[in-house]
């Protein structure tokens, strides 16, 4: 018989949005139960349709997107990349320095393949969207978490990030707005992160796939608008989430600042980038459109677009359970609700959700699928109808209630 091992690369690899939790509930699909997925932030099957527009022009470009592109990328998308960072005021912004991908997934991928040595230390935060230290660990890095802090509305913690700097470490990963917390970051606290990293000689990452995805009056920061002219940022956007085609797989990055230290890693995701060909070419006719065009997604975060009531509703619900306690996101799709641990005795939080999941026919994930620490939060995605959601929150509510009473 033939026996085959997966690499030891893979040991300690985990992507938990995806993971055991997901396969129970493909189980009990196939057993006839109907299951409400609120584990991925994936806005079509929901109802959420991508701007006519740009359905049109993957639609009108399709004849000529059958060959590969230029690794890189469509000139035209990267342009309009290009364009959209020069806007904000970046004026390092540059079609030489940005790579179209697959979904910001791919370029995350590579930018950690092309950056890590075995044993290198990169900073990513806590909780994290967890393909980053996915992909960090794969690379052979070791991840040091720093904490964000539920208490001063999930900010990063920076004497947390200083102390966990070392002689190896290499990066620092910032995610904002932020998944699964739903935090967007203040000027002071990206300032204080770029002054350390270019104290301890760190590159910047920051993942800014939910960049218009604001609540209220959330203002955000990019990154890149505070390192023109000191230190390199690698900055990724997509069209996933704001645009929402996450099946179109577009996602892209782009270094701006002073890049003149980092020639040699650029000269890397050169290499990386050409291994894979290119990304896919019918979405990236998408690009110039999306970026270009009226932003509907303006109309879905404010009163009565459906973001902005479906986050109202399901954090509302959330928030007035006993023993629950939820930050109010400020921008992306998510709610991080707390569980307070005197109330509620969690040893494993991936059982709590498969006892979620089998009794309530729920599907949600567990905090720590997220690299938090303790097992006293789980992640939802406000994604379905007020007349899913609101349901579904109950179902919860009458869930932990079973539970306080065990
Ligand atoms: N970064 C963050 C913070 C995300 O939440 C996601 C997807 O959920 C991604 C990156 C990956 O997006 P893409 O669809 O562009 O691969």
């Amino acid at each position: 018989m033939v026996q085959i091992r997966k690499s030891n690369k893979l040991a300690n690899i985990c992507y938990e949005i995806r993971g055991p939790v997901l396969k129970e509930a493909v189980r009990m699909e196939e057993e006839g139960h109907r299951i409400l997925k609120l584990n991925i932030g994936n806005p079509a099957p929901f109802g959420f349709e991508a701007p006519d527009e740009i359905l049109v022009d993957v639609i009108r470009n399709l004849p000529t997107a059958q060959g590969y592109s230029e690794s890189k990328g469509l000139y035209s998308a990267r342009k309009a990349v290009m364009q959209k960072y020069q806007a904000m005021g970046i004026k390092s912004a540059d079609v030489n320095y940005v790579w179209m991908g697959n979904g910001v997934s791919e370029l995350i991928v590579m930018a950690m393949q092309g950056l890590l040595n075995d044993g290198d230390e990169i900073l990513i935060p806590a909780p994290d969207y967890p393909l980053w230290t996915a992909a960090a660990t794969l690379a052979g890095g070791y991840v040091r978490h720093y904490m964000c802090d539920e208490g001063s509305g999930w900010q990063p913690d920076i004497q947390d990030i200083k102390s966990k700097i070392s002689n190896k470490t290499k990066a620092i990963v910032i995610i904002n707005p932020n998944n699964p917390t739903g935090a967007v970051y203040e000027k002071g606290v990206l300032e204080a992160i770029i002054n350390l990293a270019e104290e301890h000689n760190l590159l910047i990452f920051s993942d800014e796939i939910y960049d218009k995805i604001l609540y209220d009056d959330a203002q955000h920061i990019p990154t890149a608008t505070l390192t023109e002219g000191r230190a390199p940022c690698i900055t990724f956007g997509g069209l996933s989430k704001v645009y929402r085609t996450a099946g179109f797989r577009s996602g892209w990055m782009v270094i701006t600042g002073d890049r003149s230290g980092i020639t040699d890693y650029i000269e890397g995701l050169d290499i990386l980038s050409s291994m894979r060909l290119c990304a896919n070419v019918p979405a990236q006719h998408a690009v110039q459109t999306a970026l270009g065009g009226y932003q509907s997604i303006n109309e879905l975060i404010v009163p009565g677009g459906r973001f902005y009531e479906q986050r109202k509703v399901a954090w509302e619900a959330l928030d007035s359970i006993p023993g629950v306690h939820c930050h109010k996101p400020e921008g992306a799709l998510y709610l991080f609700p707390r569980l307070d641990p005197k109330m509620y005795k969690i040893k494993n939080d991936m059982d709590l959700v498969l006892q979620f999941l089998r009794e309530e026919k729920v599907l949600i994930v567990q905090g720590t699928g997220f690299n938090w620490p303790t097992p006293d939060h789980v992640r939802f995605v406000f994604l379905p109808h007020i007349e899913e959601l609101t349901p579904a929150m109950d179902r919860f509510a009458a869930f932990l209630g079973r539970l306080r009473k065990r």
